[in-house]
């Protein structure tokens, strides 16, 4: 036992607390969208600002301050784990700490007027009306960025609390080199004569469809002895390894949107599953980022549950659950359905091939916007142009270009990119599991799906925070994040659909 032991366990005592009372706050979310009475949002309200109290005077308890200042002075007598978790608890204290508590203020009540705002804006499709609040939360970024520490590089600061070490020219080089091959792949394939068929999968009972996700996402190794899976309006995933709370919606139209939705939010829920269950409340128990989680959630959905492979284990289960509604689908045209791509100008509702562009699209005005290239009341000008060149689409009302996303309206910037870096590290981490494993597939065409998990388990779960996002690819896969294996995958996964001559 070295002297900082004492420290340490004092340290992981107050972190232990605030973590908890985080899973009670984001309980009273989950059970807000999956359960809550209309009538008794109020109480809600009050119940969840009353828990941000708790969580705050936790989270900026003084002590924890001369904890870490001790800490950090020892820096060199601390085991590398141990300099893990002082690093990330001083990196959150100051991030709780070093706002004023008028700014946070400030901030807090712009979020909530941004959100009505932009409903509103949204609404009536008048960006005008909005343009105001996007100013103010840019104004809002900026002051944040600076008392963090992040001088005038507002934008980084954005991109690193979601993406931690990410910088904006890290992710300009990385978009660019995949902006440059996925537009013309996309024209490419929207030239193409193959075609998936509309309005193939009707009528699928939803008690059946619930039945088999649930044994689809059981299968590849989500533990319902440790989370739930409910239905809400917008799919989610929540709570931590000891308590999943996953959330998908029913379309009896459209099976497959609770299908692939729900394994999506089954790869978040893995990756919180295979943390450290003793370290949950440190850094070695905790997601990397958003970027991170999104490629856990991504690999799951995609480059597994789109394939060939998996299908030849499922398809069986599933004409035996929907037999009457697959009679006429043939196997591959059910296939097609499941990998169908057709640009859309809503990003919700885009596949993943486009849905990329979608992403660059953001990251690119949002790039403008902190540079002041661009100014807020250009930007439906702006965002129309950039849709027409990525997507070959241009909105026809603002309510279907730039005020479709809610994320602005509470200052979220920053956020979108990780989607992207996600599907990038996905690609990545893909194909270097099946240089290790090169009969991946045939796996899980006998319905195992254990050597994927079990790796991503011993690679990239367990490590927690050892390393940040771009460190993080390089220990997994031996090389830097790049777009070529998402470029990659795309063209082998649709070039062999829709450009087979
Ligand atoms: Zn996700």
């Amino acid at each position: 036992m070295s002297d900082a032991t004492p420290l340490l366990n004092e340290l992981n005592t107050k972190l232990l607390r605030s973590q908890l009372l985080a899973t009670v706050s984001d309980l009273l979310g989950w059970d807000e969208q999956v359960n809550l009475p209309p009538d008794s949002a109020d109480q809600r309200g009050a119940q969840r600002a009353v828990m941000a109290e708790a969580q705050h005077d936790a989270a900026c308890d003084p002590r924890m301050g001369e904890l870490l200042g001790t800490l950090d002075a020892r820096r060199d007598a601390l085991a590398p784990d141990e300099r893990t978790i002082v690093r990330w608890a001083r990196r959150d204290f100051d991030r709780e700490t070093k706002l004023p508590a008028e700014f946070v203020r400030e901030k807090a009540e712009q979020g909530s007027r941004g959100y009505h705002a932009w409903a509103k804006a949204r609404a009536e499709s008048d960006f005008a009306s909005y343009a105001p609040v996007l100013e103010k939360n840019l104004e809002l970024a900026r002051r944040e960025a600076a008392y963090l520490g992040f001088g005038d590089r507002a934008y980084d600061y954005m991109i690193d609390r979601h993406d931690p070490g990410m910088t904006a020219a890290t992710i300009d080089r990385l978009f660019g080199e995949l902006r440059e091959e996925l537009v013309p792949f996309v024209r490419e394939v929207m030239q193409s004569d193959v075609k998936p068929r509309a309005a193939l999968l009707r009528a699928f009972p939803v008690d059946k469809q619930l039945a088999f996700l649930r044994d689809v996402t059981a299968r590849i190794g989500f533990d319902y002895r440790r989370g739930r899976l409910d239905t809400s309006l917008h799919p989610f995933c929540s709570g931590t390894g000891s308590d999943i709370r996953m959330t998908t919606r029913f379309d009896a139209d459209n099976p497959l949107d609770s299908l692939f939705s729900s394994i999506h939010e089954t790869g978040h829920g893995l990756y919180e599953q295979g943390l450290r269950r003793d370290q949950h409340h440190t850094a070695l128990g905790q997601a990397v980022g958003m970027g991170v989680h999104e490629s856990q959630s991504r690999l799951w959905e995609n480059q597994v549950a789109r394939s060939r492979g998996f299908w030849r284990f499922f398809e069986p289960k599933f004409r035996e659950s929907f037999a009457e509604q697959l009679a006429s689908v043939t196997s591959e045209d059910l296939y097609l359905a499941i990998n169908a791509v057709e640009p859309t100008l809503i990003r919700v509702d885009a596949d993943e091939v486009t849905y990329n562009l979608h992403i660059i699209l953001r990251f690119e005005v949002e790039k403008k916007l902190f540079s002041g290239e661009l100014a807020v009341r250009d930007l439906p000008t702006a965002w129309n142009a950039a849709s027409e060149q990525l997507l070959g689409l241009k909105p026809s009302t603002d309510r279907e270009g730039v005020l479709q996303d809610v994320h602005w309206s509470d200052g979220a910037f920053g956020y979108f990119p990780s989607y992207c870096i996600g599907n990038m590290m996905a690609a990545q981490l893909w194909y270097h599991a099946l240089s290790l494993r090169p009969d991946l597939e045939q796996d899980f065409a006998r319905g195992d799906f254990s050597w994927l998990l079990t790796w991503l388990r011993e690679n990239v779960h367990t490590q927690g925070k050892r390393y940040e996002t771009m460190d993080l690819v390089k220990h997994v896969t031996g090389e830097v994040l790049s777009s070529r294996y998402l470029m990659r995958y795309l063209k082998e996964r649709y070039g062999a659909l829709y450009l087979k001559s």
